[in-house]
């Protein structure tokens, strides 16, 4: 029983090529951990990373609280079984299942009992006499598993170890393998490309591409709450649907143009968009499951639901239900290889309808996803980062949620009267206070509850474990020092204090690790010294590296830098320097453009980047960036 933490785990071939970047998680001990993706996403290599076959270029692997990047494969107590189930041919299954042990010199009687227990759990007491080949495959990957079970492991890794069995064999080895993980009560994780086996087996999965981590998250999570287009076209079958669409704000409704057909915006999703501007043109995909889509029948409320008509082109009746593939655009004779304005939809198989016909389809509009045209993220939040609400300015006065509070000082700057809107981040909402609402949605994400709370014109987000009332009147408090005024000619901006460096490693003596940029010299401390020579080794001096480290901090070191400029923004005053042509921001103390400054250095809290190889040596990811709006400000 352990759990592991993977800590910027990253493998970079001998050829350069760069199978896993920065790669983090925490496992927990007994979860059922599955690594899937496409082929070549790096799943197999970092399962290997784990397993010790594979030595790990940069990062930190922890098996319990032990550090283990330098443990050979036998010293990790980790047991792997292999798509290929690697028995050893001239041995019986019982040889086979005993070899770990004899090697261990493990005394004779407990191999035997370990041996026929695990051949117990397994089903296959009667063929520990036989040789491997005279085993069906099921048979042969229960002996594989034999093989790691008596080994009694802290962690079993399994990679694809169904995939060389036909579906059914597959089918019942699954749900045998579940149950396996419930009977152990060890931590599993396990590496496949068949994302039904890590929807149904996984406690969480990790969705993989190109050697970077997608999601992780609960199967439940990753199908509802895809982070990406590529996660959720890669989870769940029929794959959804996506069209390329454009925003039409309109004053009665928003609506979601594709083109050949239109659907509405439903206005309860407009809070949880992260990007809160949405302009007629702008550019956005469209996301819908096959069993998001009905096919309609006046019956339906159809306040929820847009109607489109298809004209059918393919139905699979697969039993129990049936695919039906139909064109949205009954207007143009598409190729056969444009499918741009296909849908699929998946519904039981009572419904007859026939190739040709033309249907009325409806769109679940609860239950659409959107997408970032550019960067392919989805826009919607779980749980957002941060809402806006309405509200009103007179003087040190703003109304809000129909109260009025005073102005703390620091926010007052730059602002004048009238409406603005104003950002409240979700953690800064809490259950109970002076402001009241009512409750009209309630999503449930992981052990949160997410209330949303009707106040005046706004929703106001609640995030509570607790269990709340959906009838009637709710109180909620705010964190007024966490808002942000915004509103039509100004921001009221916070700086981005972190400053990056380029550096060069010298090694003054065998003690002493220092950073070089330009002429000056930092003291590295040792704990650092120590993790960026455990990855780089001696390749350290030659490295270029590069200290994201934020300004505002107190640190042992200093340089001096060049004052540009001052930015002032009433009660924030900050100062833009120079260092060698690295320019950056820092508190202002009363600067003048033109004077010489110390800037304070933190190594502890800086992260510190191998910038050749584009891999994090030391430290932690950086804050979000605050973007600077320069343009104003200067
Ligand atoms: P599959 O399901 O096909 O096994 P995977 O997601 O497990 O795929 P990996 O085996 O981890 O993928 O490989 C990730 C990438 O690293 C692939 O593009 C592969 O070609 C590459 N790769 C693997 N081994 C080496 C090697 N020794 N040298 C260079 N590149 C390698």
């Amino acid at each position: 029983m352990a759990s592991l933490s993977l800590k910027h785990i990253y493998k970079v071939y001998d050829n350069g090529f760069k199978a896993v970047n920065d790669f983090s998680m925490d496992i927990a001990d007994k979860e059922f951990i599955v690594f899937v993706g496409p082929s070549g996403c790096g799943k197999s290599t970092t399962l290997r990373m784990i397993a010790g076959l594979e030595e790990i270029t940069a990062g930190e692997l922890k098996i319990g609280d032990v550090v283990v990047n330098n443990y050979a494969p036998k010293d990790r107590d980790i047991a792997m079984v292999f798509q290929s189930y690697a028995l050893y041919p001239h041995m019986t299954v019982y040889d086979n299942i005993a070899y770990s042990l004899k090697i261990s010199k493990v005394p004779k009687e407990e191999i035997d009992k370990r041996v026929r227990e695990a051949a117990e759990s397994l089903n296959i007491t009667e063929y520990l006499d036989r040789k491997p080949k005279a085993l069906s495959g099921g048979q042969r990957q229960r002996v594989a598993l034999g093989r790691a079970i008596v080994r009694n492991p802290k962690v079993f890794l399994l990679d694809e170890p169904l995939s060389n069995l036909d579906a059914k064999l597959r089918a019942s080895m699954r749900s045998e393998i579940t149950k396996l993980h419930q009977r152990l009560q060890t931590t599993f994780i396990y590496v496949t490309h068949d994302q039904v086996e890590a929807m149904t087996m996984g406690t969480r999965i990790v969705v993989m591409r190109s050697g970077f981590v997608q999601q992780i998250d609960t199967p439940k999570n990753i199908y509802n709450y895809p982070a990406n287009k590529f996660v959720a076209g890669f989870i769940g079958t029929p794959q959804m649907n996506f069209y390329d669409a454009v925003y039409d704000v309109k004053e009665d409704n928003i609506y979601l143009d594709m083109g050949f057909a239109k659907i509405r915006l439903l206005k309860d999703f407009l809070p949880k968009i992260k990007d809160q501007v949405i302009v007629s043109g702008k550019k956005v995909v469209v996301g819908v499951r096959p069993e998001n889509i009905y096919l309609y029948n006046d019956k339906m409320d159809s306040d929820k639901l847009d109607i489109i008509d298809a004209k059918v082109t393919v139905v699979e009746a697969l039993g129990s239900e049936t695919i039906v593939y139909a064109d949205l655009d009954l207007e143009n004779e598409r190729g056969i290889t444009d499918n741009s304005t296909e849908v699929r939809i998946k519904m039981l198989s009572n419904f007859d309808v026939k190739v040709g016909e033309t249907v009325k389809i409806a769109v679940d509009l609860e239950r659409i996803h959107l997408f970032d045209a550019e960067s392919e993220e989805s826009v919607i939040q779980r749980i957002p980062d941060v809402f806006s609400s309405d509200a009103n300015i007179e003087g040190n006065k703003l109304s809000i949620y129909g109260k009025e509070i005073t102005l703390p000082e620091a926010v007052l700057s730059q602002v004048h009267d009238g409406y603005v809107s104003v950002n409240v981040p979700t953690a800064a909402v809490e259950l109970g206070g002076k402001y009241s609402g009512e409750i009209v949605h309630k999503d449930v994400v992981d052990t949160q509850n997410l209330y949303w709370i009707q106040s005046g014109k706004s929703i106001v987000f609640l995030k509570t474990p607790l269990d709340v009332n959906l009838e009637g009147k709710v109180n909620f408090d705010i964190n007024i020092a966490a808002m942000k005024l915004s509103g039509e000619d100004y921001v009221a901006h916070r700086i981005n204090l972190l400053a990056k460096l380029p550096v060069q490693a010298v090694l003054p003596s065998k003690e002493q690790l220092q950073f070089k940029s330009n002429d000056d010299l930092f003291n590295v401390p040792f704990d650092i010294a120590q993790k960026m020579f455990n990855t780089k080794g001696k390749k350290l001096l030659k490295t270029n590296i590069s200290v994201l480290f934020n300004t505002d901090n107190d640190g042992p070191l200093h340089f001096k830098a060049k004052v540009l400029s001052i930015l002032d923004y009433g009660d924030f005053k900050y100062a833009k320097v120079d260092y060698f042509g690295n320019q950056f921001f820092v508190v202002d103390k009363g600067y003048n453009s033109g004077d010489e400054i110390t800037v304070n250095l933190d190594l502890d809290d800086a992260l510190i980047t191998d910038e050749d190889m584009n891999i994090i040596l030391v430290g932690q990811e950086p804050r979000r960036l605050q973007k600077i709006d320069n343009s104003k400000a200067e």
